[in-house]
Order: structure tokens, then sequence, then C-alpha cells
């Protein structure tokens, strides 16, 4: 896993991203080392900060920016997520590893043990510390995302009060410490819509690189209980037909195929 930050070339699937948006060449295609050394002098040009990584044991090759302004012609900008709609799970692995480590390495740069600074460690994708030893490792925050059912079929989905756009989706948060993934699905619906849940079941899992949570899929069977939304949380929830959603998310997301039974 050791991070080589001065790769002369690379064969490595190459990355270049900024916040939740990632470069592609104009007309669509990847890009390739070439490509990431014409963006990090780009970046020189223009005294944008950059940070520049290769992994050759995940085939990832990084750049990450903290500008956009004047991006040469040759290329345009895409959102991540709709990277992850294309139907490779290698190619979606080693994009949402690009995005992971891009965002991990942005937000560690002091040791949060003694404030001595950090640095790459040359054997792992991990940094330490220069004055107390500890290691510090990329993270992932576990969460659950569910779809609760009723008996006649139709789904739960609901509203969140900080989505600008009229979507709806799944029952979601991140599992709070000492609870199993079963735990935080069951309290998560109760505390947002005041439902009890049953036959709570395993469904998939995705990377969900914003910046660091790993999505545990359940679905799960509505057991009682009244609405009552948790007004901070949610705008609305509601009972649907699986054939006559409202907007949801669209593919690329464990929400889209919880939703749409995929
Ligand atoms: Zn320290």
């Amino acid at each position: 896993m050791a991070i080589i930050n001065n790769p002369k070339e690379s064969t490595c699937r190459c990355f270049a991203v900024i916040n939740h948006e990632q470069v592609l060449r104009t007309d669509g295609s990847a890009l390739d080392f070439h490509d990431l050394t014409v963006l990090k002098d780009w970046c020189v040009s223009r005294n944008y900060v950059f940070d520049f990584f290769e992994e050759k044991q995940w085939n990832v090759c990084a750049l990450g920016l903290s500008s956009k302004e004047g991006l040469p012609s040759a290329y345009t900008f895409d959102t991540i997520r709709h990277g992850f709609s294309i139907d490779s799970p290698e190619e979606t692995l080693c994009l949402s590893r690009a995005k992971a480590i891009v965002a991990w390495r942005s937000m560690t740069h002091y040791c949060s043990a003694c404030g001595g600074v950090l640095k790459d460690h040359l054997g792992q994708t991990a940094r330490y510390c220069i004055e107390c030893g500890q290691m510090f490792f990329p993270r992932i925050e576990p969460c659950i995302i569910t779809i609760v059912s009723r008996k006649d079929g139709k789904i739960l989905l609901a509203k969140h009060v900080n989505r600008s756009r009229e979507m709806y989706a799944c029952i979601a948060g991140f599992i709070e410490a000492g609870e199993t993934a079963e735990q935080a699905v069951a309290r998560e619906v109760m505390e947002e819509t005041g439902y009890k849940v049953k036959n709570i079941r395993y469904y998939g899992s995705q990377s969900w690189p914003f910046p660091s949570q790993f999505m545990l899929g359940f679905t799960c069977e509505y057991d009682g209980g009244d609405m009552h939304l948790q007004e901070d949380e949610l705008a609305d929830a509601k009972w649907f037909e699986r054939g006559e959603c409202p907007i949801t998310p669209p593919p690329g997301s464990i929400a889209y195929r919880l939703i749409n039974n995929v």
C-alpha cells in the first residue's frame, strides 16, 4: 500500500479530484499519467496548492486539486457520483479510493495525540507523528441505509431537510459506538419516523467517500407505530408503490439499488 509521491510514470488508473468532482478529458475519457503531469504543471503555473500520490497495490494514482479556475481547455469536470454509475466495479473502486485518500490526506496534517506534524509513512498508506510516532490510517465511517417495506408492498421514502431538491430517499444514518448495524437500522427508523421495524436483513454495501462514509444497506419490514417525523432531519416521509416513486437517487448509489430492488 506504499504511497509514492513522485513516480516518474505510472500504469495505474489516474484521477484528478476536487471536492465532489473529477477532471476528465473534454471527450469524457479518463485521464492518464501524462494528463496528471499537465495538470500538475498547470497548478504550479497558477500557484495552486495540490497533492499527488500513487498507490500501486490499489492501481490508483491521484492528484488532489485546490481550485478549478482556469482549467486548461482540454479538460472538463464531472461529478464523482456520476462516475459511480458506470457499470465497472474495478473502476468504481479506484475512483472511490482516489476520492477517499485525497480527502483523508487533505484533513490529516497534525497528530491528535500531541499536536505534532505528520509525515507520510513509506511502507503503508498512513501518516505518522514525527514527535510521538502515533500512526494515522485512512478512516471510514460506517453508516446504515435501509428500505422499509410494508405488507402491501409499499416502501417508505423520506425527504431530508437539507436536500435542496424534491428528492425522496432511504432512511440512513451513522452507526453509533457500541451498536450493531442492525441495531442502528432499528434506532434510525424509530428516531426519524417513529416506526418499529422487524426482519432486518443485510442487502449489500458501498463505499461513499463524501468524505469517508461506508454504507451498509439493509431491508426491513414495518412492525408497528405511528408516523412521528424527526423534524430536524426529515421534511416528509411517505409510503410509495415501487413503480410510483417520486424523484429518487439516480443509479450509482446503494439507495438506487434498494429503492428499485436491483
Ligand atoms: Zn504525536
